[in-house]
């Protein structure tokens, strides 16, 4: 399948965080890139646009006409080749309440959302990629028409207090990769799936964030501390570490992997 020089490469959540390194790392490895976020993410992905030269698709990946609609913008630059999807929400909140009272159990709202966006939103974007996908001419002598890259987290395997919404949609990505992967195997399409440890992002901000949305500096290296202390390298994970494991897996280099997990994590141990 080769690099993914010239190819169509559709990105959910790439605005921010580990899907704009990646937009941007597989744009200077020539992909042609489509930015698939929210609409209110449009401001912040200009940066992303202009460094990319890539297409903006404002899209929620929860809602099927809008990833169609994505999936044909992409489809008009070329034969869709490979989705990487990033999109996701972490919602932190513990399972009960301290007041003994019913109503302080967590809200069910928020854990139907987070399954809604992290989880089934991944696979709203899979299924109807994958048909685009399914579409195209193979690429080589095995058949091989496009790669999907999802991204789970350590939360998958090792959720921390109050992760437990954020932890079930992880789990739930890694428990279709296998099957998934199975399913579009007889298309030519491969499906991987990315488990990243804690990643200096936009989304871990919370741990760190005065009330009124200030990044509170000497709290923020209290947190990377303790999470780099986690890691066998000592280290947290920036964008780029988890992009060039996409960039792997969304080229012709991982061309004998499928329905597999990677664990780009420093070789974390959760406390
Ligand atoms: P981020 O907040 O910087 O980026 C997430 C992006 O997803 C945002 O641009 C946001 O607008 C977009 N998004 C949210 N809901 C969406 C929806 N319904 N439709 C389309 N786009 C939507 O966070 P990030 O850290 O870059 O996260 C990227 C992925 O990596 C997420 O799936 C996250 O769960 C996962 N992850 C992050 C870490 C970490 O430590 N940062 C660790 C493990 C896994």
């Amino acid at each position: 399948m080769g690099g993914v020089e010239g190819k169509v490469v559709a990105i959910t959540g790439a605005g921010s965080g580990i899907g704009e390194a990646t937009a941007e790392l597989l744009a200077e490895r020539g992909a042609k890139v489509v930015i698939a976020d929210l609409d209110r993410q449009e401001e912040k992905a200009k940066d992303v646009v202009a460094t990319t030269g890539g297409l903006f698709v404002a899209c929620d990946v929860t809602d099927p006409e809008q990833v169609i609609t994505a999936v044909d913008a992409a489809k008009e630059l070329g034969p869709v080749r490979v989705l990487v999807n990033c999109a996701g929400i972490g919602w932190p909140q513990r399972t009960i309440g301290k007041d003994g009272q019913y109503s302080s159990a967590h809200d069910l709202g928020i854990f139907t959302k987070v399954i809604q966006i992290n989880l089934i939103g991944t696979f709203n974007c899979i299924r109807l990629a994958a048909t685009a996908m399914s579409q195209t001419e193979p690429l080589d002598e095995f058949g091989e028409r496009g790669a999907i890259v999802n991204t789970a987290s350590v939360a998958a395997y090792d959720g921390q207090i109050g992760q437990a919404a954020y932890s079930a949609s992880k789990a739930g990505i890694v428990g279709m990769t296998l099957t998934v992967a199975r399913d579009l195997a007889v298309s030519g399409i491969r499906v991987n799936t990315i488990a990243p440890g804690f990643i200096d992002t936009p989304m871990v901000a919370y741990r760190f964030s005065t009330p009124d949305g200030d990044i509170d500096e000497a709290r923020r290296d209290e947190v990377f501390a303790d999470r780099a202390s986690g890691t066998v390298l000592k280290r947290i994970g920036q964008p780029i570490d988890i992009a060039l494991a996409m960039l792997y897996l969304a080229s012709g280099a991982s061309s004998f992997m499928t329905g597999q997990i990677v664990r780009p994590n420093g070789g974390m141990v959760m406390p």
